[in-house]
């Protein structure tokens, strides 16, 4: 595609970042097939190439951003599907992330979706916030509906539809320290304890390090690390993004130099991806650009670093049937796909995978909140794929995709982790109480 920015311009990093993408894409269309909003809107506009026109004419002419191109921008759910599509190679994430901050810096939003948005990112980050809002919004629950009918007040009903029932203790929150291996220890390790997960599935991280250890990985979870910046990057707010990601590589670097780490491990793929990208998220700040490409490559999926490692015969045989479902940042943000199934399958699961797998299931961080339509209509296409498999349960690799399926499906939704710790030797996961083994 032809551009035609100016030297000045150009002397913006970001801008010239954006430039280089665009000049990449030509205009074939082969990713709107598998753009979620474009499959369910079937507007041009709400597909990776008419966003990819917006941005490059917003950014060419230097425009603030205006209504329209915020509404298409808004609708994405930042998945990737399309850059997994693309033959051109086009890298739609750091495209759409650049303009999503321009969005934020120039344009006005009306004060309802401020107020939603800023209540998000306050509360979100958090893990004490998020819990005290969890607890809240069970008293608030029966009024959901009403939200919902309230113009400008849809995001509130929909938090309250996915706040859970049940909260767990604050006691089962991973702590701080050092979970040393059972036997002589063959690697070391950093765990993300992450923030919303922390909250809602403290038990995924615990599962990951029982096994860790039991596989002679030592396992730290360093003091004064916290949210990755994912959900507020995705909504533009740079600085707060970048504050978090300086953060988090201060701390992990502290661990480099204090023992060594084989990897950063990440349970929940969404901050996967976006630790990933601090290397370039930082590229322009001398003082960090090489410390947090350094994290970066250490940075890795739980189940990408158990398949570098020996795994023994399972314990268990459960003879249970595993629907995979590949959250959109693991297959498309870090082209993940074959490690969690081939885990789970020498683990002795039979694994399944749903039609259309390649489709988001509307979670997508703040998205199902925000975009709630779209995020339903999601939702219940990938539940049918789900339960057409005629699984007796699924797995999934990321928090916000757990969340989003259980709320649709009546089969258990377990992270891919927890199940792997049961197989080899850890306990049953909570959400298959009502299952039982079939051999
Ligand atoms: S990231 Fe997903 S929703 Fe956004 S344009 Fe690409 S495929 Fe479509
Ligand atoms: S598939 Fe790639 S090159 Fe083709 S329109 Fe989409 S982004 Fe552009």
């Amino acid at each position: 595609m032809q551009t035609h920015f100016s030297a000045a311009q150009l002397a913006d990093s970001g801008v010239a970042e954006a430039e280089k993408i665009l000049r990449k894409c030509v205009h074939c269309g082969f990713c709107t097939a598998t753009c979620p909003t474009y499959v369910t809107l079937g507007n041009e506009l709400d597909s990776p190439r008419g966003r990819i026109y917006l941005i490059k004419d917003m950014l060419e002419n230097d425009r603030p951003a205006d209504e329209q191109i915020v509404k298409h921008v808004d609708r994405c759910l930042s998945c990737l599907a399309c850059m997994t599509t693309c033959p051109s190679g086009v890298h739609y994430m750091h495209l759409v992330d650049h303009a999503r901050a321009h969005i934020e810096k120039t344009y006005k939003r009306p004060v309802l979706n401020r107020l939603n948005r800023a209540m998000l990112a306050w509360v979100l980050p958090f893990p004490e916030r998020f819990r005290l809002a969890l607890n809240l919004a069970r008293f608030a629950r029966p009024f959901a509906g009403l939200f919902k009918r309230m113009p400008g007040l849809q995001p509130v009903g929909a938090m309250l539809d996915l706040a859970p029932d049940r909260i767990a203790p604050r006691e089962m929150q991973v702590e701080k320290g050092t979970y040393t291996a059972a036997g002589k220890t063959a690697g070391r390790v950093a765990i993300l304890a992450g923030c919303a997960q922390s909250v809602l599935e403290p038990d995924t991280n615990a599962a990951a390090i029982r096994l860790f250890n039991r596989l002679n990985v030592e396992v730290v979870v360093p003091a004064g690390e916290g949210c990755c910046g994912s959900l507020v990057h995705h909504m533009g707010r740079e600085e707060q993004a970048l504050a978090s990601a300086r953060r988090n590589v201060d701390v992990w670097m502290r661990e480099v130099g204090n023992g060594g780490l084989d990897a950063i491990i990440i349970t929940a793929s969404g901050c996967g991806t976006t630790i990933k990208d601090y290397g370039y998220m930082l590229r322009d700040d001398p003082l960090y650009a090489e410390k947090a490409a350094t994290v970066s490559a250490l940075a890795k999926d739980v189940t990408e670093y158990l398949a570098t490692l020996e795994m023994p015969a399972p314990v268990i045989e459960t003879g249970l049937s595993v629907a995979y479902h590949s959250a959109c940042s693991l297959q498309h943000g870090q082209k993940i796909t074959r490690q969690p199934k081939d885990l789970l399958k020498a683990a002795g699961f039979d694994v399944r995978e749903p039609a259309e797998g390649h489709l988001c299931c509307g979670s997508a961080g703040t998205y199902n909140i925000m975009q709630s339509e779209i995020a339903l209509s999601l939702r219940d296409r990938k539940v049918g794929n789900i339960e057409a498999t005629g699984a007796d349960l699924v797995a999934a690799g990321n928090v916000g995709c757990l969340t989003q399926i259980a709320q649709g499906s009546g089969l258990p939704v377990v992270h891919t982790v927890k199940l792997l710790d049961w197989a080899y030797g850890g306990p049953k996961p909570e959400e298959l109480r009502g299952i039982s083994e079939k051999v």
